[in-house]
């Protein structure tokens, strides 16, 4: 169980606001509580990561910033079957992606713990008389608010390359899901960090939330959620004029060619769009498919889709419910207003009885690319088929949204899968397969409107750090 409390300056405190509950989504069962914080916890939080900043965790040398990440990787490493639980209840993740997930979150802090002395700047050749280096510094106190979909690994994606740099740190998870994160923050704790450069603040978006996005002692904020949410962070902090990372989702086309291995991608387009119930930033929603093949392929994915196992996360499903019932009614809308507009459920699989909030995996065609199912992210585990005549038909679809998260090109032609990568616009980029955000060591973000600025791999570290030049004259 994890406890209903914040951590701030080192200590276990209780919400200003009382708490608030937690529901298992594949039963509607109450699954824990978390703390109910509003601005004075948030005010509490910011200013001991400003003490720790300005005091012990500023004074902390790069490999003993390190030494202390790879404690917190090795304790979240042995309690993975504990977090993976937690996590599956929380949010309804199948127990194996719920493991993935545990696990990934260990491995942020490892690879961020190896990476915290190796952060080094230039030395700058200039005039006669003149030595000049630059240094990547920390920028101090960074704020980090994450959603519900993946609160284990986005945990450690944002919190450890902000640790590693030196920065100290406020972070608010989501409201909807949080249970693991706040038993992660328990093992963060006994890693050693000096108090006031780990703080965890649970609560609402528009109490807890709210308050941190507002909050003028931040000097970074990184957001990863919906779009309108990110304009706020984005505009509050215009007001304070420091930097943000916006991460908000996206419609990502998935590119399959007539020379394809459709062997190879079958399986591969079917879970890159039921995993984690599509509530996935980087879903692969949009199927691209080349007019000869569409037939072929649409037959195969019907099979395969009133194929996929729906149910509760603790029966081993293939996929589990969607988040709240909120969200579930958002999926429908979406599924009926395609429809209206002339688009055809292909195929759909079962859906369990009981409380959980479920939507079967949904394949949908005669999907114009204009509609509002083709634009929109749905999160949900509905996969729309568009059809193209050449290469360059192919490009226009892929690009002809306002998003540009992730996309896959599908081919075995080695000079089209380049040509066609190169003019897609996405922050990432398979060839031959999907990765739905691929790996801890690969950067990843938006283009577009689905966001900027850069997580995981070693470029995480670039946008939490400030580059100051150094200019000696010595004659
Ligand atoms: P959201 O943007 O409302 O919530 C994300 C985070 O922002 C949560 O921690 C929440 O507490 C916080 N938040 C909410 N209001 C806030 C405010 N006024 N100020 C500061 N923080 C605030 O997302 P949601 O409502 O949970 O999901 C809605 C939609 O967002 C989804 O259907 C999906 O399309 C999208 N989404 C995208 C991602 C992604 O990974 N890009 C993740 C989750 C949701």
């Amino acid at each position: 169980m994890s406890r209903a409390q914040n951590y701030i300056n080192g200590k276990w405190v209780d919400g200003s606001l009382g708490t608030l509950d937690m529901v298992n989504p594949s039963y509607d069962t109450k699954a824990g509580e978390i703390a109910r914080s509003g601005k004075e916890d948030v005010d509490a939080a910011v200013k001991s990561a400003r003490a720790a900043f300005e005091g012990e965790w500023g004074k902390t040398d790069a490999a003993t910033r390190g030494k202390l990440l790879y404690n917190a990787a090795q304790l979240l490493e042995k309690h993975v079957d504990e977090l993976a639980d937690l996590e599956s209840k929380d949010t309804g993740k199948p127990m194996k992606q719920a493991r993935t997930d545990a696990k990934l979150i260990a491995r942020y802090f490892e690879f961020y713990a190896g990476a915290a002395d190796k952060l080094h700047g230039d030395s700058i050749p200039f005039m006669n008389g003149y030595t000049v280096y630059s240094q990547r510094v920390p920028l101090g106190v960074t704020g980090h608010i994450i959603p519900w979909n993946y609160p284990l690994q986005m945990t450690g994606r944002t919190l450890a390359p902000a640790l590693a740099a030196g920065n100290a740190t406020v972070f608010k998870p989501a409201e909807d899901a949080c249970l693991a994160v706040v038993r992660a923050f328990e093992l963060i704790a006994e890693a050693g960090f000096p108090a006031g450069a780990v703080n965890l603040v649970t609560g609402l978006g528009e109490e807890a939330g709210a308050a941190l996005a507002n909050h003028p002692g931040t000097d970074h904020m990184a957001f990863t959620g919906s779009p309108e949410v990110g304009k706020l962070v984005m505009k509050n902090s215009a007001d304070h004029i420091r930097p943000v990372l916006l991460e908000l989702g996206g419609k990502s086309p998935q590119v399959v060619f007539t020379d394809a291995d459709l062997d190879a991608a079958m399986p591969v387009i079917v879970n890159a769009i039921i995993q984690n119930a599509g509530q996935t930033c980087s879903a692969g929603s949009r199927l691209v498919i080349q007019k000869e093949i569409h037939d072929k392929v649409v037959d195969e994915l019907i099979k395969r889709f009133n194929n996929i196992k729906v149910g509760p996360a603790d029966t081993d499903p293939d996929i589990g419910p969607i988040i709240n019932k909120k969200q579930l009614e958002r999926v429908e809308q979406f599924v009926a207003r395609a429809e209206e507009e002339g688009a055809a459920i292909l195929a759909q699989a079962q859906k369990p009885a009981g409380k959980g909030y479920f939507f079967p995996p949904t394949l949908m065609g005669r999907v114009n690319n204009d509609s509002f199912i083709a634009q929109n992210e749905v999160f949900g585990p509905v996969l729309t088929v568009i059809p193209f005549e050449d290469e360059a038909d192919a490009i226009r679809i892929a690009n002809d949204v306002e998003y540009g998260l992730i996309a896959a090109v599908w081919t075995r032609n080695n000079g089209r899968a380049h040509r066609v990568s190169n003019a897609i616009n996405a922050g990432q980029v398979y060839i031959n397969g999907y990765g739905a955000g691929g790996g801890v060591e690969l950067p990843f973000g938006g283009m577009k409107k689905s966001g900027f600025g850069r997580e995981k791999g070693f470029e995480a570290l670039y946008d939490v750090t400030a580059v100051k030049t150094v200019i000696v004259n010595h004659g």
